[in-house]
């Protein structure tokens, strides 16, 4: 997503009408670039405009990956999220909390040996490199207590 100013203006060139709720998600998705979930994204739109549907968002991100602004990306099995960098790159996904942050780098050359493709056009790779985030790591240096007599509780139940 560029500046929003920059990215209307562009719409209004082509013809296309920005509507006010329109306006709104493309304002905050240029603030925060940080792979918010659609469902986030309607919740931050709902307590601007209480009427917005999540249809509507739904919409609208669609448009916006589409015109090769956003790409809605999927970790794993877990909710689809907006990436705000359409380039290609790669991600770090904490198993615990689900955030996500970008990796820069160029995992264009990572194709599969050719036989290997099962006749599959190969068009890209998602690279997302699964860990623990330090939110989530202090959490669980703040209570090794907890953790090591859980698990000899369940060690004892055996
Ligand atoms: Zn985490
Ligand atoms: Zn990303």
């Amino acid at each position: 997503v560029r500046d929003v100013d920059a990215l209307t203006a562009d719409l209004h060139a082509r013809g296309l009408r920005v509507t006010p709720q329109r306006h709104l998600i493309y304002s905050l998705l240029a603030e925060k670039p940080n792979h918010p979930t659609i469902e986030a994204v309607h919740e931050a739109v709902v307590a601007v405009l209480p009427t917005v549907s999540l249809r509507t968002v739904y919409q609208a991100l669609h448009d916006l990956e589409a015109m090769g602004e956003v790409r809605l990306v999927q970790v794993g099995n877990g909710p689809r999220r907006v990436d705000t960098r359409p380039d290609r790159h790669a991600h770090l996904c904490c198993a615990k909390c689900g955030r996500l942050h970008d990796v820069d780098i160029d995992v264009s050359g990572l194709v599969p040996p050719v036989e290997q493709r099962r006749g599959f056009a190969i068009d890209g790779a998602e690279v997302v490199f699964s860990g623990c985030c330090p939110m989530c790591h202090g959490d669980k240096s703040e209570h090794p207590s907890d953790d090591e007599s859980a698990r000899q509780e369940r060690v004892r139940r055996v």
